[in-house]
């Protein structure tokens, strides 16, 4: 635990050293072999980050999702009935990952709209971090942002709660948890978090090129986005809002993030 510390306060120390305050770069893609996704609700991936998850794949890196609850409380207008909700919104968000080269899904079936950053909640994660073995892992911030109340759904922030508590302390540490050890899954400790709707962003991805895949998988969420028309514009425009801030060309679309070392 000291050395934990020691090795934080001294990454602290060398970043204001070299006038970057407290942003991290994110190691190499070439470095990353697996990523996990981690997510309240089918789509919540699609609209954060698929177009950065498309282009990692692009680069032969294997990337997982871990899906918290089952998402029966979204596209009430979409007629279709709340019990049938949950089946419709796996198949949808199966076929939203195959649309970017996806295909290992582990639903976690919470109900959707009561989420809690409980116990057996990080458990879970625990659990699927050890599965996949991520080196990189992508959660919703559990800091409500203020200026896009949209994006921190209370699921979103209990989400991101117990994923963060899941990679930082328990997924790399034998103690916790010990039947998992029991059952064989061995401790794995994931080198950094990529953070999606956080309020401070410190680092954006053009997806420009890969844009038409993050549509395709958005448009694979019949039951959500169906009824409206609008939503490739909404997507470009939110896009070029993020590229504007970065300082990327005009036109161009950018996917934001805050970056964590988690190693
Ligand atoms: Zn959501």
């Amino acid at each position: 635990m000291v050395d934990i510390l020691l090795g934080w306060r001294d990454t602290n120390w060398q970043q204001s050293a070299t006038g970057r305050g407290d942003e991290v770069d994110p190691l190499n893609d070439s470095e990353i072999k697996k990523v996990l996704v981690v997510s309240a609700h089918p789509d919540d991936s699609d609209f954060g980050a698929s177009g950065t998850i498309a282009s990692w794949i692009a680069k032969g890196i294997h990337v997982s999702y871990c899906i918290c609850t089952n998402g029966d409380q979204g596209g009430e207008e979409s007629g279709i009935p709340v019990e049938e909700m949950p089946a419709v919104r796996q198949r949808e968000q199966r076929a939203a990952g195959k649309a970017i080269g996806v295909d290992n899904i582990i639903f976690l079936n919470y109900r959707d709209g009561s989420l809690a950053p409980t116990l057996e909640l990080r458990k879970n994660i625990v659990r699927a971090i050890r599965q996949t073995q991520p080196d990189r892992l992508v959660m919703q911030s559990p800091e409500r942002n203020w200026e896009r109340i949209g994006a921190s759904h209370p699921d979103h922030l209990a989400a991101g709660e117990a994923a963060i508590q899941a990679v930082y302390p328990d997924a790399r540490n034998p103690f916790a948890f010990p039947d998992l050890m029991d059952a064989g899954l061995q401790p794995w400790r994931v080198k950094e978090v990529w953070v999606t709707a956080h309020h401070a962003p410190d680092y954006f991805v053009d997806i420009t090129d890969f844009f038409p895949l993050k549509m395709a998988a958005l448009h694979s969420h019949v039951s959500q986005i169906g009824h409206n028309p609008e939503v490739e514009a909404m997507v470009r425009a939110w896009g070029e809002r993020n590229a504007a801030a970065a300082g990327f060309a005009e036109g161009r679309i950018a996917e934001a993030f805050k970056i964590v070392n988690t190693n």
